[in-house]
């Protein structure tokens, strides 16, 4: 199968996935996640109509912001080390994975030096599993809280990875939760903050993922294959 042909099939999937949870397919954006592959693979994902692109790595992000000149949107999804956020300032247009105060601190200060703000998302461990970063969902709110208060950052939602299972049913529970997290955020009304972006679901849950809620789904392997 062609990167073109997956791309197809998985816009049918999501479509299918909205539909059946009653939802407009329109509301859910494909990020295509794009690392360990060359740039040929993003261009070739573009031509193919795919524009927005997740990248986990800052040393692999950097040559391909100049190996690829189309007019694609990136997306920061993986740990984020606060040293780095210099070299992406402008860069990405959404951070999935801001996870700490000093971190948004940062992406305040180098997105504040060009006078922009930047969106981004707060990642919470849902699941609670000591391997995975995120917030606990206890100091979600209060990071939240904090970050409102930054003027060159702009919270705009939530993203959560939960532990891997076989089974994506398994899944659900934890992207119901976030979903729910989210709805405890929106009612608490917080100045600035909005809960337009639910993040989750890759390419073994994704759809289980829009039946709970998911605006954007992370997908990799399902697209490029094997990494
Ligand atoms: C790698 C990765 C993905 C994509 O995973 P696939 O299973 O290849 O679809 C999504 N989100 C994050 C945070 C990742 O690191």
């Amino acid at each position: 199968m062609s990167i073109a042909d997956n791309l197809a099939r998985i816009h049918d999937r999501i479509t299918a996935a909205a539909l059946t949870a009653g939802r407009d397919p329109a509301e859910i954006r494909l990020v295509a996640v794009s690392k360990t592959r060359p740039a040929a693979d993003v261009l070739t994902a573009f031509q193919a109509g795919q524009t927005v692109f997740g990248e986990n790595y800052i040393q692999e992000l950097l040559p391909k912001l100049t190996e690829v000149t189309e007019p694609v949107e990136w997306h920061v999804i993986g740990h984020l080390q606060s040293n780095k956020v210099k070299y992406i300032a402008g860069e990405v247009s959404l951070i999935h994975s801001v996870d700490r105060l000093s971190l948004a601190e940062e992406i305040d200060r180098q997105w504040g030096r060009l006078d922009r703000v930047c969106d981004i998302l707060i990642q919470v461990n849902i699941s609670g599993e000591a391997s995975k970063s995120g917030t606990t969902t206890e100091e979600a709110l209060q990071l939240l809280h904090h970050c409102a208060r930054l003027p060159h950052v702009r919270v705009t939602g939530l993203m959560t990875m939960p532990p891997f299972f076989d089974e994506p049913e398994r899944a659900r529970p934890c992207f119901a939760a976030l979903r729910q997290l989210a709805d405890i955020v929106t009612a608490e009304a917080i100045a600035g903050v909005s809960m337009n972006e639910l993040s989750m679901g890759m390419s073994g849950d994704f759809e289980v993922a829009i039946q709970e809620g998911a605006t954007l789904v992370r997908v990799g392997t399902a697209i490029f294959g094997e990494r």
